[in-house]
């Protein structure tokens, strides 16, 4: 009877492992899930209630350059920007997006000449966010048209940069790189928050875009903003979205007000772990998985970053990117080839890199992670 148990229970145990090796296991995309269990303990702290009668009207302040954006969500912006220490808003217009991919799009409208015969250029430093792209060209708008690495970038024409800080892909600090004097910036700082990089001064940039999405994990919420200095730029980003969309989810921006709030005041609060806290140990600890991982094959490696020191947490470390930018040392497709083992990432041709580096994201739930963790050592054994 014994020996039948043990039988019966390695064949389980035997089917339960085979089928957690077939397993597909999907980090292609950013879906920011891991950031779920912190809002679960929550609870009704961050709980949203709304009658039938509220968010009717399509505006929210006509005194406000972006008249569709509400009051509350201004001042949820402005004091975790203050708390965080990681942007300045004094004499900024903040226009909101249905995430910052709508920002992206009002900023390219905003700053591409209306009248001119040919598209404004539009590149960014490779690996570039797959997105951009994408997003500049699929309208084939004649206001602007994707130009590709700002590295290789040489013409003596105007052009938009796009500066990613921490990059998406692969997690490094960036500067512009363009040499010309002809270019406007636009800084997508999607992930300048504490969980994912030191935080060393307040960005002061012209145009800066930001999203609940990587910061908060709201990524459904659809919410960004941007902080823009120039009046007449915020004016055109407003445009572009009033035509787009007629303005920004009422409901939307008053759920990401209200976790915005809960994020600053869980700094404030000594009895329980703020936001930053427990997120950037999440993500040392996926981090050190994963490094664990990847120096247990010959077959892969990952970036290198310097320590530097965070002016909001006093914590002293390197970056802890959303994505992990994977090299296979010895593979030309490293997509296909992880493929083959049942995970998916995003290969290196998208980003304008080598099809030697894929793009895993970091930021999946638990158990997703540690499958990966625990087939990626696999690989060659
Ligand atoms: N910029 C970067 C660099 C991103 O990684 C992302 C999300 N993957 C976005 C913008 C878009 O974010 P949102 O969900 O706010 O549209």
């Amino acid at each position: 009877r014994q020996h039948d148990d043990d039988e019966a229970y390695v064949t389980k145990r035997t089917q339960m492992l085979a089928s957690l090796e077939s397993v597909v296991i999907n980090l292609d995309h950013g879906d920011p899930t891991m950031y779920e269990t912190f809002w679960k303990q929550k609870g009704e702290e961050t709980t949203v209630v709304t009658s039938s009668w509220q968010h009717i009207s399509y505006f929210s302040d006509i005194k406000n350059v972006c008249w569709f954006l509400e009051p509350g969500l201004v001042s949820a912006i402005t004091r975790l920007h203050k708390v965080v220490g990681n942007a300045v808003t004094e004499g900024r217009h903040i226009v909101v997006g249905t995430g910052s991919s709508q920002l992206y799009q009002a900023a390219l409208y905003a700053l591409s000449p209306p009248n001119t015969s040919t598209p404004m250029n539009v590149v960014s430093a490779a690996p570039y966010y797959s997105s951009y792209p994408l997003m500049t060209d699929y309208l084939k708008s004649g206001l602007h048209k994707w130009a590709g690495d700002a590295y290789t970038f040489n013409k003596e024409e105007p052009y938009i940069e796009l500066v990613t800080s921490p990059n998406n892909p692969d997690g490094f600090t960036r500067q512009d790189v363009v040499k010309g004097d002809k270019g406007i910036l636009i800084h997508d700082l999607a992930y300048y928050w504490p969980q994912y990089t030191p935080i060393l001064s307040p960005a002061d940039y012209d145009i800066m875009l930001f999203t609940v999405s990587k910061s908060t994990g709201h990524a459904g919420t659809r919410i960004g903003w941007a902080l823009v200095k120039d009046r007449e730029i915020a004016k055109k980003m407003t445009t572009f979205i009033e035509i787009n969309t007629i303005g920004v989810s009422k409901d939307s921006q008053i759920r990401a007000a209200k976790i915005l709030e809960a994020v600053s005041d869980s700094c404030n609060q000594k009895e329980a772990e703020s936001f930053f806290d427990y997120s950037y140990k999440l993500m040392a600890e996926r981090w050190k998985k994963i490094k664990a991982a990847v120096n247990k094959t010959q077959l892969f490696s990952l970036p290198n970053f310097p320590q530097e020191t965070c002016s909001f947490s006093g914590r002293t470390f390197g970056q802890l990117p959303a994505f992990a930018w994977l090299k296979c040392e010895e593979v030309d497709d490293c997509e296909s080839f992880l493929r083959r083992h049942k995970i998916l990432t995003r290969g290196g041709k998208h980003f304008g890199a080598s099809t030697k580096y894929v793009r895993i994201s970091m930021l999946s739930r638990e158990s997703e992670f540690n499958l990966l963790t625990e087939r990626l050592p696999a690989i060659i054994s």
